[in-house]
């Protein structure tokens, strides 16, 4: 990825700390497909639903002007994919990133409508985002573009048609700007109802307790039970953590709560280890005053090549898509890949992980944390409620379980894969839905 022109040039021995530009990895909506094939075929899935399910129903590119500090104008292209609703309002993240693009969107907009198929959750999927770095800019420029997207979005969403919530790049106070943006478009009597066009606010802003570190939280709940089915002990076992931003960095705060160490961890500057073990919380003070984990005292820099080969017992890929591809697949050593990120590990690779015995928990099982709670956040809203932490922890981790025991049901029942397993779940309720209500006209 190509570093800002305000970063410092990387240190000697990690010019190649990270993985080349997105576009040069390989085309996400392309994975996508594959997967939802495998899982089509494995399930005989009807070839209509199939059809349907292979494009998203609405794609908007939206370029849109902003005033930059210096007073000059500039242009932004913005994106929101809308990939299906049919059973629910479509539901996903905006993600502020220099390399997002359409076929990035649309896949993520299919996996946000298979996760929340599969947690039954009455939601759809989408996904959007703009295409800029947002390290380059400052908080009042952010603020602006923001607003002026949310703007620009106008009716394209709405809190019964298409809710918003942080990805990469972007953070509760996004949100808020979003939600802000909104209510003052909409007449007055109504600022209050639309409250929840977003969610992932902060919680002064009407946010859920517990958004915040949800999807780390879930990624947990199904590592704990996939130890649980191994009689694997946590206490004491190594794990190593990919991208230390939302998800990286609560997966390995939660994580080091049950006795797992941290062995090593990267970001989008490079990557560290320390077989002693890393402190997750110290690390994460440091990365907020610093932005990155490089220059960490307790860890030695290492690259990206190294990083892929250490030895671990949990590897949690947790920063973009297509990290994991044939290399990065034959050189892990580890008995469990858990993602945390969307998208991170190409079908072939996948293959060689599981022909080598590495179990992979796919992201719409492992990363569904934060659209759960994003559901609840969204419920509190429509009834004016406030839920307490306890209540939203217990209700998340009771559904992360019951749906993670259904999987693993259908991976023994039916020998399949994790991936293949959970598409089966999600795949059979979107396909009852349609054949039920059929096509109209
Ligand atoms: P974030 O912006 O908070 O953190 C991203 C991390 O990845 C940062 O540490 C960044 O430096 C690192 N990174 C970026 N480019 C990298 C590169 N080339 N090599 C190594 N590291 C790199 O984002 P996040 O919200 O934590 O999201 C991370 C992943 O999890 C994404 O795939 C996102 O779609 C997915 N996800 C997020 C949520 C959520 O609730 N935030 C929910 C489900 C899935």
């Amino acid at each position: 990825m190509p570093q800002s022109a305000s970063d410092p040039p990387a240190a000697p021995g990690i010019a190649h700390a990270v993985a080349p530009s997105l576009h040069d990895r390989g085309n996400l909506h392309t994975v996508a497909t594959q997967q939802l094939d495998k899982a089509a075929r494995a399930m005989n899935l009807d070839t209509s639903v199939r059809a349907i399910l292979s494009q998203p129903k609405n794609e908007l590119i939206i370029n849109f002007p902003v005033r930059m500090d210096s007073g000059e104008q500039r242009m932004f292209k913005g994106y929101r994919v809308q990939h299906n609703n049919i059973l629910g309002p479509y539901k996903g993240g905006i993600r502020y990133h220099e390399e997002s693009n359409l076929d990035e969107m649309k896949a993520l907009a299919a996996w946000m409508t298979y996760k929340c198929a599969l947690y039954d959750i009455p939601f759809g999927g989408g996904k959007g985002g703009v295409k800029f770095n947002p390290r380059e800019h400052s908080k009042p420029e952010l603020e602006r573009i923001t607003r002026r997207f949310t703007h620009a979005l106008g009716s394209n969403i709405g809190p019964e048609w298409d809710i918003p919530a942080p990805d990469v790049g972007t953070n509760s106070q996004t949100m808020v700007w979003m939600m802000d943006t909104y209510m003052n478009i909409v007449g007055m009597a109504e600022k209050n109802s639309v409250r929840r066009i977003v969610t992932g606010k902060s919680v002064t802003a009407g946010g859920s307790h517990g958004r915040e570190a949800a999807t780390g939280q879930g990624v947990v709940h199904c590592i704990t039970e996939w130890a649980q089915d191994k009689r694997f002990r946590l206490d004491g076992c190594s794990f190593i953590v990919q991208g230390f931003g939302n998800v990286g960095s609560n997966t390995a705060r939660i994580l080091s709560k049950l006795g797992a160490t941290l062995v090593a961890t990267g970001d989008y500057k490079g990557y560290i280890a320390n077989p002693e073990g890393i402190n997750p919380h110290k690390l994460t003070e440091h990365v907020g005053k610093t932005g990155s984990v490089m220059g960490y005292k307790h860890g030695r820099a290492i690259a990206r090549e190294d990083f892929f080969g250490l030895e671990c017992d949990i590897f949690i890929p947790a920063a973009l898509e297509l990290e994991i591809g044939l290399p990065e697949a034959k050189a892990l050593r580890c008995k469990l890949v858990v993602e945390g990120a969307n998208g991170p590990t190409f079908p072939e690779a996948e293959e060689v992980l599981l022909s080598r015995g590495i179990d992979v928990l796919p992201d719409i099982l492992a990363n569904a944390g934060g659209v759960i709670v994003s559901y609840y956040e969204w419920l509190q809203n429509k009834r004016s409620e406030r839920w307490d932490l306890e209540e939203v922890e217990t209700r998340l981790e009771r559904r992360m379980k019951r749906t993670f025991a259904q999987v693993r049901e259908l991976t023994i029942e039916k020998k399949l894969d994790w991936r293949t397993a959970s598409y089966e779940v999600a795949l059979d309720r979107i396909q009852k839905a349609y054949l039920e209500r059929g096509i109209f006209p």
